[in-house]
């Protein structure tokens, strides 16, 4: 049964042709009474070929997926689609106005309030209409996502896990179709309550991204970003097959390996990391120390790997307190696929 929603749109998706404008989510706090968040939503219709979602802004400081959204949507001709684009280029738009990871209307975190609940705070109707309008409108989503402010990562495509082996192949030929120089599996710890894993939950083919990240704009990344969501669509065959970049890397997959994957500080500090990213390191060496400035007597703490693989992504602040991720590492993925 539909649950009970106040969002609304003008946007008609079984419209053909492009219509850019908003979903609007009534909002009535103090300086607003009857106001109303406006989340960017776009369409670009072409016949009846398959139904891709394309989301940015999950987290409002990671910027290469929403600038190549926001590309999409104006130079994309519907004349070049089969099927169907539905753009979300600032999902979370009032974190993405405030330039942050989580919503400072209601402190949430996106994208561990999926399936979302369409009579909670602002965030958690966000991510009811994505659930309960969008997605069942999609064959395929994209969740762009970077680093953020806290973490810097190496590009790459992301491959949510899948309980079905067809399902599983899907989304891995999807993410190695965005060509990113590495293909890596997150599964958040299992965490449900991602975009990701909610979309894998409605059978979608299901591709994520991590872009760099320090709270900043790449050159490098939004290059690999831009090619990488026209290859997914060529992919998919939403865009014509002539579009597609060479797939860059060697097409190998690696995996964060569950809680060995994180190397955590144990005190408050500054980290000092030991490798730079992309250096393959071993379990049980050094990844780095925190050092207490405030008292230069005291020997710094040492932290350690506890997995063999790349160091794929590190923190960006020097300042740690305990309990920060200070590195993670992703391990060559050498079983089925996942
Ligand atoms: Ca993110």
């Amino acid at each position: 049964m539909a649950r009970i929603s106040t969002a609304h749109t003008s946007i008609d998706f079984d419209k053909a042709g492009k219509q850019v404008g908003f979903v609007s989510i009534p909002h009535s706090p103090h300086e607003d009474a009857w106001g109303a968040v406006r989340i960017p939503l776009a369409v670009i219709g072409n016949g009846a070929g398959p139904t891709a979602i394309l989301m940015g802004g999950n987290h409002g400081d990671e910027y290469e997926g929403p600038i190549t959204l926001g590309e999409l949507i104006r130079d994309l001709d519907p004349a070049e689609v089969n099927g169907r684009l539905i753009f979300l280029p600032a999902l979370n738009l009032p974190a993405v106005v405030a330039g942050r990871r989580v919503s400072p209307v209601d402190g949430l975190n996106l994208n561990r309030t999926f399936p979302g609940d369409p009579i909670g705070t602002i965030t958690q109707q966000i991510s009811a209409y994505v659930s309960d309008v969008i997605f069942p409108m999609g064959d395929a989503m994209l969740d762009l996502h970077s680093g953020g402010s806290s973490l810097d990562i190496m590009p790459s495509a992301v491959i949510e896990p899948a309980p079905s082996e067809e399902h599983r192949r899907r989304n891995a030929a999807a993410a190695l179709a965005f060509g990113a120089p590495l293909t890596v599996v997150i599964d958040n710890l299992g965490d449900p309550r991602t975009s990701t894993a909610s979309s894998v939950r409605v059978g979608m083919t299901t591709v994520g991204t991590e872009m760099a990240g320090g709270g900043t704009v790449s050159l490098n990344a939004l290059q690999i970003c831009r090619r990488g969501v026209r290859n997914v669509l060529a992919h998919l065959g939403v865009l014509p097959s002539a579009t597609p970049a060479p797939v860059e890397g060697d097409r190998k997959i690696f995996r964060i390996p569950g809680p060995p994957g994180f190397v955590y500080a144990t005190t408050d500090g500054v980290f000092e990391p030991a490798h730079r990213l992309g250096t393959m390191v071993r379990a049980g060496e050094q990844a780095g120390r925190v050092h207490n400035l405030a008292d230069p007597g005291r020997t710094p703490e040492t932290l350690y790997y506890q997995a063999d693989g790349m160091v794929y992504g590190r923190r960006q602040p020097g300042r740690v307190v305990a309990g920060n991720c200070c590195v993670t590492v992703a391990s060559l993925y050498e079983g089925s696929l996942p």
